[in-house]
């Protein structure tokens, strides 16, 4: 691997302090990267600044941020589109719009709402999404009757 800025040859293993400013407040990370001993230059690998930002939104997710920023940054980190989060919460795309513009403040549950979707990303899930998904408007009606399959664990043997 080359240095793309100095042309050196012999990158190092190292880390590089990063950080993310999200409005006011202020992430910062220890990430491992490839560093130039010609010049400086790191390397961070796209795959690890995807990491840093599924970081950054569990963080925020956790401390219950939810200024316009944070509410922005949490939908991009789970790779939501604002129409796609309108839908799973039940909001118009334009009211998405003004809680990301800061014409007005994201709703609490709105908010917590998307902390929860960031929570089960980062754990490598995606179920809450898709049970949001599932609940959509325009859905058909289930069935008034029919036989359900219950697991096991739902179902103790009688003593
Ligand atoms: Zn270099």
């Amino acid at each position: 691997m080359r240095c793309v800025m100095c042309g050196h040859n012999r990158l190092r293993v190292g880390t590089v302090d990063e950080t993310v400013l999200v409005g006011e407040l202020r992430f910062i990370a220890q990430l491992p990267a490839m560093v130039c001993p010609g010049c400086g230059e790191d390397l961070v690998s796209a795959e690890t600044l995807r990491g840093l930002e599924r970081g950054v939104a569990e963080a925020l997710a956790r401390d219950g941020a939810r200024t316009p920023e944070a509410f922005r940054y949490m939908r991009k980190a789970i790779g939501l589109k604002a129409m796609d989060v309108a839908e799973l919460l039940d909001v118009t795309p334009e009211t998405v719009s003004r809680w990301e513009n800061g014409e007005r403040q994201p709703e609490t549950r709105a908010a917590k709402l998307l902390g929860i979707l960031v929570i089960d990303h980062s754990a490598g899930r995606a179920e809450i999404q898709t049970y949001l998904q599932s609940l959509r408007k325009d859905r058909p009606a289930p069935p008034t009757e029919r036989r359900l399959h219950l697991p096991a664990q739902l179902l103790p043997h009688p003593a």
